[in-house]
C-alpha cells in the first residue's frame, strides 16, 4: 500500500487480550471476533488493493451496545472504525492494526414506514435497496441510487454522501435523509433532525452527510420517500467522439432540462458492458449518453423529443428511446453492470471518482486520453454526465511490478485536473485513504484547520476513523499553533504522514 497509515500503537496492542475481554462483556455472544481468520472478511473495502486486520471486530446489534463500546474506547484511547457492507471505493472502512472495526451489518431493520409523512425510518445497516423494495408496493421509492445499492448500506450511504444515477434530479443522500440518531465517541446519544422538513440551528445533518466515519457512528436514519413517477423512458444516444456527447450533455442542462439521470460511457466501456449485458447499445460509437426522462407520459413524449433534436444538433450517430419498461431497464442494466463489465477485460482496475462543471467535460476527456497514452494504461469512461462525476477506471494488473503505481499516479494527475478546472476531488465516493494525501491540493492549510476543529468539536481526541480524510493527524489542542522553535517539531509523538 503506498499510502501511510498511522503507527500502530505498541501500548494498545499489548493489551489486546483485556480489551478483547472487555468487549465481550458488553457485546456478548458472536458479538465479538477476534480470531485471525475469521476477521479475514473485514480485512478490505472496495479499495482492494489495501488491505488490513483490525485488532478486533465488533458486531453490536443495539445502540446501547454501540454507545458502551465507543465509551470504553474512549476512556481506554482506542481507535474506532465503523463500517457498513464494506463497499467503500476509497479505503473509508479499512481497519486499523490497533482498532475496532465495528461492523453495523446487525443494524438491518426498518423501523418505520410512514407514507402519511413520506419517510422511513431505518437502521444503518439496512440496504440502500432493500429501502426502495420496501415501499414499492405504495408506488413509493428512496432515489439515491448507487450502482452498489443491492449491497452498499444506508450508513455507509451517509456518511459517504452516495449518490447514483438519479440523484442529477433527486439530489445525493445530504438531499434525502431528514435525520440521524448518532452515537458520539464519548457514548453520548444525539439526535438530529425527523420527520419534519425544518431543523432549528446548525446544520448538523449536513455536517454528519459526507463525514465519512470521523464524527460519530449513526444508528438510525430517516429518509425521505418519493413516489414513483407516472412515466419513464431512457433515450440511448450514441456520438462520434466524448467531446461531442459532452458538449450535449451540457446542452440539454442549458435548455432548461433536467433529466432522471444522464449518464455516460466511452468507448470501451460501452464494447465491455455490452458484450456482458447485451444491452443493444451501438458498438460503433464512441460515447453513448443515456438520457431518462421522467414525469406524467406527455410530458415525457416531449421532452423525449427535444432531447432527441439538440442531441443531432451535437452530432449525435444514432438516437434509440426505450418503447417498454423492460427495454429501459436493460438499457440501465448495461450501465448498472459495467464496473464489473469492465472487469471481465482487466485483471484489475482502478476506480476514480472526480467532479467538474459540466462545461469542462470535452477538455478534462481529452486531457485523459494524453494522459492513458503517458502511462500506458487503458482508461474506461463510466460516469454521471449530468452531475460532472466522472469515474474513469484505469485498467491495470496488479502482477506486473509497478503498474499499480502506475495507476495510482494517473488517477492523483486525474484529480488535480478535477481540481483546477474548478472541480473537486470526490463526487461520491468519499475521500478515505485514498484521496487523503490530495487534500492540499484542493484546500489550504487554513481550510484544512477549520474542518480538523469541527472533527475536534465531536471527537477531541481523534479516536474515529483516524488515517483518513485528513493528510496529517493532528491532537485538538495543537490546531493554529504549529511553530517549529529550534528545530523542534512540537507534539513530536503525534504520527505525521
Ligand atoms: C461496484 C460498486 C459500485 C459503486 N457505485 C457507487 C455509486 O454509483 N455511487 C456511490 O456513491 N458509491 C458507489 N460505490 C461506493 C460505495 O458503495 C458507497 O460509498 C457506499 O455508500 C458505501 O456503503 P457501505 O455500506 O458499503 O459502507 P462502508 O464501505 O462499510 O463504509 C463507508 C464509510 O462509511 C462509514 N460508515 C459506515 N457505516 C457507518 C455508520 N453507521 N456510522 C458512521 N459511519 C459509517 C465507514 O467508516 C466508511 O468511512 C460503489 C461501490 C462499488 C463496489
Amino acid at each position: 500500500m503506498s499510502v501511510k497509515m498511522p503507527e500502530p500503537d505498541q501500548a494498545v496492542l499489548s493489551r489486546r487480550a483485556a480489551i478483547v475481554k472487555a468487549l465481550r462483556t458488553i457485546v456478548p455472544g458472536e458479538g465479538v471476533i477476534a480470531i485471525e481468520r475469521e476477521m479475514k472478511p473485514f480485512e478490505s473495502d472496495g479499495l482492494t488493493a489495501y488491505r488490513q486486520l483490525p485488532m478486533v471486530v465488533v458486531l453490536p446489534e443495539t445502540t446501547s451496545q454501540v454507545a458502551a463500546v465507543l465509551r470504553y474506547c474512549y476512556e481506554e484511547g482506542i481507535k474506532v472504525v465503523p463500517r457498513g457492507a464494506g463497499t467503500s471505493l476509497s479505503g473509508g472502512a479499512l481497519p486499523l492494526a490497533d482498532g475496532v472495526l465495528l461492523g453495523m451489518g446487525k443494524f438491518n431493520k426498518i423501523r418505520e414506514i410512514d407514507l402519511d409523512n413520506r419517510v422511513a425510518v431505518v437502521e444503518p445497516g439496512v440496504t440502500n435497496l432493500a429501502v426502495s423494495n420496501a415501499v414499492a408496493h405504495a408506488g413509493f421509492y428512496y432515489a439515491p441510487d448507487p450502482s452498489s445499492q443491492i449491497a452498499c448500506t444506508i450508513g455507509g450511504n451517509i456518511a459517504e454522501n452516495s449518490g447514483g444515477v438519479h440523484c442529477l434530479k433527486y439530489g445525493m443522500t445530504t438531499n434525502n435523509v431528514l435525520g440521524c440518531e448518532m452515537v458520539l465517541i464519548t457514548g453520548e446519544v444525539i439526535r438530529v433532525g425527523g420527520k419534519h422538513l425544518d431543523s432549528a440551528g446548525y446544520d448538523l445533518l449536513g455536517l454528519i452527510t459526507g463525514s465519512e466515519g470521523l464524527l460519530g457512528v449513526v444508528t438510525e436514519v430517516t429518509v425521505r420517500l418519493l413516489k414513483k413517477p407516472e412515466t419513464a423512458r431512457a433515450l440511448l444516444v450514441g456520438f462520434p467522439s466524448s467531446e461531442a456527447a459532452g458538449d450535449c450533455v451540457s446542452k440539454v442542462i442549458a435548455a432548461g432540462i433536467i433529466p432522471g439521470g444522464m449518464e455516460m460511457m466511452d468507448r470501451p466501456a460501452i464494447q465491455a458492458a455490452e458484450e456482458f449485458v447485451h444491452a443493444g447499445y451501438p458498438l460503433d460509437v464512441e460515447a453513448l449518453l443515456i438520457v431518462e426522462l421522467d414525469g406524467p407520459a406527455q410530458e415525457v413524449d416531449h421532452l423525449i423529443e427535444r432531447v432527441d433534436k439538440i442531441a443531432r444538433d451535437c452530432g449525435a450517430v444514432s438516437c434509440k428511446g426505450s418503447v417498454s419498461e423492460e427495454e429501459r431497464l436493460l438499457f440501465w442494466a448495461g450501465r448498472k453492470a459495467a464496473f464489473p463489465a469492465v472487469g471481465r477485460i482487466s485483471p484489475d482496475y482502478y476506480c476514480m471518482d472526480g467532479t467538474i462543471p459540466r462545461a469542462k467535460l470535452p477538455q478534462v476527456l481529452a486531457a485523459m486520453k494524453d494522459m492513458s497514452t503517458k502511462y500506458g494504461l487503458r482508461v474506461a469512461n463510466v460516469f454521471h454526465a449530468g452531475d460532472g462525476n466522472l469515474h474513469p477506471l484505469i485498467l491495470y494488473d496488479a502482477n506486473v511490478p509497478g503498474e499499480l503505481e502506475k495507476a495510482e499516479h494517473f488517477g492523483s494527475d486525474i484529480l488535480k485536473l478535477c481540481v483546477e478546472v474548478g472541480g473537486v476531488l470526490t463526487g461520491e465516493h468519499g475521500v478515505g485513504v485514498e484521496k487523503r494525501d490530495l487534500m492540499p491540493a484542493m484546500f489550504n492549510d487554513t481550510d484544512l484547520d477549520q474542518q480538523l476543529r469541527v472533527k475536534c468539536a465531536f471527537d477531541a481526541k481523534g479516536l474515529l476513523n483516524p488515517g483518513k480524510v485528513f493528510p496529517q493527524l493532528h491532537r485538538c489542542a495543537e490546531l493554529g499553533r504549529m511553530h517549529i522553535s529550534g528545530g523542534q517539531l512540537p507534539f513530536p509523538d503525534i504520527p505525521r504522514f
